[in-house]
């Protein structure tokens, strides 16, 4: 990322934030992301829940171009590009695929409740 700079840190919620990627409030107690940064001279702040910030380390792994939108563009890449993506083997490609559709539910099971953050999701794509 050349132009770019910044650091990302995993902390535990002590207030309720919003996620920039899929919208959703994060609860105090929940895991999610903060990054500071600067992207092409201009300073920022994104925060992620720990469901988008997943994604979109999978999502990084498997886009050779997801850089160029990869703070606050995960709901445009799940719509434009995921469907060209190709995770390279089947079992990557499966749990891509969940993720996928977790992301377009709100991380929320039918019954409203929020998945578990998932970390074997890591593992697959590891
Ligand atoms: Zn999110």
């Amino acid at each position: 990322m050349s132009g770019t700079f910044g650091h990302t840190r995993h902390l535990v919620a002590r207030k309720e934030h919003r996620c920039e990627e899929c919208g959703r409030k994060i609860a105090p107690g929940e895991k999610y992301d903060r990054h500071a940064g600067k992207w092409e001279g201009d300073f920022f702040t994104n925060v992620a829940c720990g469901h988008c910030a997943t994604l979109r380390r999978m999502a990084n792994d498997v886009d050779d171009f997801y850089f160029e939108c990869y703070f606050g563009g995960l709901g445009e890449w799940v719509s434009e590009s995921y469907p060209e993506a190709n995770a390279g083997d089947f079992t990557a490609d499966l749990w891509l695929a969940r993720a996928v559709r977790d992301f377009r539910s709100n991380w929320r099971k039918s019954d409203g409740t929020l998945l578990d953050l998932p970390d074997t999701w890591l593992e697959a794509t590891a």
